[in-house]
């Protein structure tokens, strides 16, 4: 049985930060997280939004508010492994040899200048390349990268509407009825 994986988002500012934070809880679910973790502002609002794209795409992600430190002190100290995504830190393709598999696994991104205590308190501090660019792109490579490169091959249980990939149009459909929508 595959060990949880959950993605904290650190230092959550509401006003500035919503869009690109909606995106890293969509990223979670997509390439799978089992929880999408915030700290800083309280933002219910954001939570309903990754709950409504799992009633009607499917899957479950559990969306909590924590205390930031407290919580990743109380995650390693309770046998967890946390990776902290950082330009600043060892390369992935380095670090994800060294990662052990048999863990709870906490994966924490950025947004506004993270405090010198999670980079102590994390196990790794991991980069994806040596440049700054964006915590979502961070956490993509990073899941897909610890995934072999397959996050994205997997069922999404109890789906509304299901997606089938094709090159020419779109094809959504919707599992409770007989419906086929090829919307060109
Ligand atoms: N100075 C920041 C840093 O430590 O990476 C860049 C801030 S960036 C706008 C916000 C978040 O994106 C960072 O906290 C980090 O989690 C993630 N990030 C940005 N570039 C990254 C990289 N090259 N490797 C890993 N994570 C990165």
């Amino acid at each position: 049985m595959p060990q949880r994986m959950d993605v904290l988002r650190w230092g959550y500012r509401l006003g500035r930060d919503p869009r690109i934070t909606t995106h890293l809880g969509l990223v979670a679910r997509a390439l799978g997280a089992t929880g999408f973790l915030l700290t800083g502002d309280r933002d219910d609002d954001l939570f309903d939004n990754l709950q409504s794209v799992c009633q009607r795409f499917g899957g479950e992600l559990e969306t909590t508010h924590v205390p930031g430190l407290k919580h990743l002190k109380n995650h390693v100290q309770n046998g967890g492994v946390a990776v902290h995504l950082t330009m600043y830190g060892e390369s992935y393709h380095d670090a994800i040899e060294k990662i052990p598999r048999d863990k709870h696994l906490l994966i924490v991104v950025g947004g506004a200048k993270v405090p010198a205590e999670v980079f102590k308190t994390c196990q790794f501090n991991v980069a994806v390349g040596n440049q700054p660019h964006s915590e979502v792109a961070a956490l993509a490579l990073f899941m897909d990268a610890w995934q072999g490169h397959k996050s994205t091959l997997r069922e999404f249980p109890n789906a509304e509407l299901s997606i089938q990939g094709t090159n020419d149009g779109k094809i959504v459909v919707e599992n409770n009825s007989e419906n086929t929508n090829e919307d060109v």
